[in-house]
């Protein structure tokens, strides 16, 4: 051979060796006896081979015997050379993958040469092939999550183009995959959704289109909620994909929207009236107190009068129905842009009234409300009174922050519910003292029964005509231990307000007949009967076990009710005393005059007998009283009503009752109220006197 051409042979060797050596991959080159002619480096370190044993002319099986030597290879050599071999024999170039027991996995190409024998190159594809698999596994894991969504889900590409569109936002739209065809710009989605009904047509589809696209070029997500023709709400968050094109979720926010809606109302507002409720009232208050120069205003507590009576006549429903018409009236008794109304719970509201420049203005409105209400709430026939109470509280006179002004005008409300009902009352500093009084009255009140404090005086009535003592009536004193005698118009209303009155009421009738079955017969025994007393279911039951205990007739007994308890409307009220007037016990409207005088309560409930208040005989020398008194005798004859005048304290006064026909009359003249002894003494010698006379 040529010097030269062995020179060129030899670098040309050299280059080939030298590219060999440098290349990425690994390579191997074996003769057709399948023994190796050259490898390189990555050869030996890809599958961690000793460079001693791998030697050119080593064959090829003991190349793979000593890589399972080694523990490179995951199989026997014996294995390794069978899925070979056919390759070899081939002569065909192929390409298969091998995994070392390390878990790597190598890409093994084969390629046959010319001259018999072969050339393997190989690369270690581990990271690749574990990049792939990743991959796919998110591939799998994003349909998955896609078709699970609870939202609807779009994607578009860099170029605006639908992509993606899972089930969902089929569902929700309620639409069929041929609908929206992939390749949808987001123009078109709009289109195609109003066209279809499903998104109102009121959408300014370029507005809708450009505003997104600016939000997604910047990089930001825009949500926004979107009201479906059919009433649904869908909140649709659009966010910028970090490889261009963005992603739309749709979210049926419907049943969220309802309950937030729901959860703020009732946060905020009473559920009967749909008045805001205490803690809305509290935060308004407070806004208004919190302004750094806040402007007068005037806080009114209101309380219903006789509600209770609603609620058990005509059930609860009646109840919430009046609840919402007082609160309708409330409503329309104020000024809708600055004060509010709330209810605080039962048949508690209160106003916030602004704009006050002196207590007449808060007047003005009490009386507004106080006779808004007094109008008789009529609903299907029937005919519900109720009243109302005010107390008033005026900022900053009354009190520089809420507390103390909601007090202060609960109060004053106190106040009017004792003085009468239908009132309005204003705060005055001493009435804080007078309720710390009225409660440890009431305290005190608490053990008035278990300690035998409780005694009734009993006052003689007489018939005018004959002058004949008729009966007397049990009126209740309490000696107090800490306190001495306490008037019932002290202790009374106290009475009622705790509940005490029933058990009071329940003990005055037995002990008013137990005294009264010692009389001389015929002798007629009254006991005062409270509204409430009425109202509890048992009140006829204890009134014949009263009766009976005693071996009292019926006949004897009359019992003294006021004008508010026919008032009450009440079926249990009225049940009752129709039940009680079947067996013979009289009833006695009592302080007639005092109160609304209408005579159509006489025509709902026949009473048998009508008490003139007091103070019409103490005024029965004016004229005007005079004819009064007269047209209440009149009517009572007319009707087969007695009459009693009550308060008679002079012979006057007893002669013009006597010329104008009054059937009974009871005062100091007659006999003042005395304790059970004098009283017995009283009655016997007058019946005696009487039986001589
Ligand atoms: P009332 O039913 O109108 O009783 C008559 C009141 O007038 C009694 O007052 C009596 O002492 C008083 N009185 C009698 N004659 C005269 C007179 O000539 N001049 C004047 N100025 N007053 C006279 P009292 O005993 O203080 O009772 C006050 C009220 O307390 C009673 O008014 C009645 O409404 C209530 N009361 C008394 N006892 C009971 C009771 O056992 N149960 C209930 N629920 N209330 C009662
Ligand atoms: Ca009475
Ligand atoms: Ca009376």
């Amino acid at each position: 051979m040529p010097q030269h051409i062995e020179d060129e042979l030899r670098e040309q060797n050299e280059r080939f060796s030298a590219a060999v050596e440098n290349m990425s991959h690994g390579l191997c080159m074996f003769d057709a006896d399948e023994r190796m002619i050259i490898c390189n480096g990555n050869y030996i370190n890809i599958f961690c081979l000793d460079a001693k044993v791998i030697r050119p002319g080593i064959r090829f099986l003991d190349i793979l015997q000593h890589s399972v030597d080694i523990g490179v290879a995951s199989q026997t050599a014996e294995e390794l050379y069978a899925i070979r071999k056919p390759y070899i024999d081939q002569a065909k170039p192929s390409t298969y993958e091998e995994i070392l027991s390390d878990g790597r996995t190598i890409d093994i190409s084969h390629r046959p040469l010319a001259s018999g024998g072969w050339v393997s190159i190989y690369e270690d594809i581990t990271v690749q092939r574990r990049a792939e698999q990743e991959l796919k596994e998110q591939h799998r894991r994003f349909d998955a999550a896609l078709a699970n969504m609870s939202q609807g889900l779009l994607m578009y590409d860099v170029d605006g183009k639908l992509i993606v569109r899972n089930q969902r936002f089929l569902e929700l739209f309620r639409l069929d995959k041929a609908d929206f065809p992939f390749g949808l710009t987001h123009r078109e989605l709009l289109g195609l959704l109003i066209d279809r009904g499903i998104y109102p047509d009121d959408i300014d589809v370029e507005d809708e289109v450009s505003r997104t696209s600016a939000s997604m070029q910047a990089g930001e997500t825009r949500s926004t909620y979107r009201h479906l023709a059919d009433g649904r709400a869908l909140m649709i968050a659009r966010r910028p994909m970090s490889g261009g094109g963005w992603v739309a979720t749709f979210d049926d926010v419907t049943e969220r929207r309802r309950v937030e809606e729901r959860m703020t109302q009732l946060a905020h507002y009473d559920t009967v009236t749909g008045l805001p409720n205490r803690s809305m009232f509290r935060e308004r208050l407070d806004q208004a107190l919190g302004k750094t120069k806040a402007a007068p205003l005037a806080i009114l507590s209101l309380d219903l009068d006789r509600f209770k009576a609603v609620n058990d006549t005509w059930g609860h429903p009646a109840g919430d129905w009046l609840l919402k018409c007082v609160a309708e009236r409330l409503q329309r008794c104020l000024r809708k842009d600055t004060d509010i109304v709330a209810r605080f719970g039962g048949d508690e509201f209160v106003i916030l009234q602004s704009g006050v420049r002196d207590s007449a203005d808060a007047e003005k409105l009490a009386k507004r409300i106080v006779e808004s209400i007094a109008k008789p709430f009529r609903d299907r026939g029937r005919d519900m009174h109720v009243g109302i109470s005010v107390g008033v509280a005026i900022f900053p006179n009354d009190g520089k922050d809420a507390e103390t002004l909601l007090k202060n005008a609960d109060m004053a409300l106190y106040r009017a519910k004792g003085e009468g009902r239908n009132l309005c009352r204003f705060f005055e500093p001493a009435m804080d003292a007078m309720v710390r009084a009225r409660h440890a009255l009431e305290i005190d009140l608490e053990t008035a029964l278990p300690r035998q404090e409780l005694d009734l005086d009993f006052q003689p009535i007489m018939n005018i005509a004959s002058g004949e003592i008729v009966g007397a009536e049990a009126l209740m004193r309490w000696h107090s231990r800490t306190r001495g005698v306490v008037v019932p118009d002290e202790f009374i209303p106290a009475a009622e307000e705790t509940g005490l009155i029933i058990s009071f009421g329940e003990w005055a009738l037995r002990k008013a007949c137990t005294a009264a079955a010692s009389w001389p017969p015929g002798l007629s025994i009254a006991v005062n009967v409270s509204a409430m007393q009425l109202r509890n279911g048992g009140f006829a039951r204890n009134v014949i076990s009263a009766l009976a205990f005693s071996g009292v007739p019926a006949s004897r007994l009359e019992l003294e009710i006021t004008e508010t308890v026919l008032m009450d409307e009440s079926d249990t009220v009225l049940k009752a005393l129709r039940q009680l007037r079947e067996l013979g016990v009289r009833i006695a409207l009592d302080d007639f005059g005092t109160g609304y005088s209408s005579l159509g309560y006489l025509r709902r409930f026949p009473v048998d007998k009508i008490k003139i208040d007091r103070s019409f005989t103490r005024d029965i020398s004016n004229r005007h009283t005079a004819a009064i008194v007269r047209t209440i005798i009149a009517l009572g004859a007319e009707l087969g009503i007695v009459v009693t005048a009550e308060g008679v304290e002079t012979e006057k006064q007893l002669d013009i009752l006597r010329k104008d026909g009054c059937v009974e009359a009871q005062g100091y003249l007659i006999g003042p109220p005395s304790n059970a002894a004098d009283i017995l003494r009283l009655l016997k010698s007058s019946a005696a006197r009487s039986h001589s006379g």
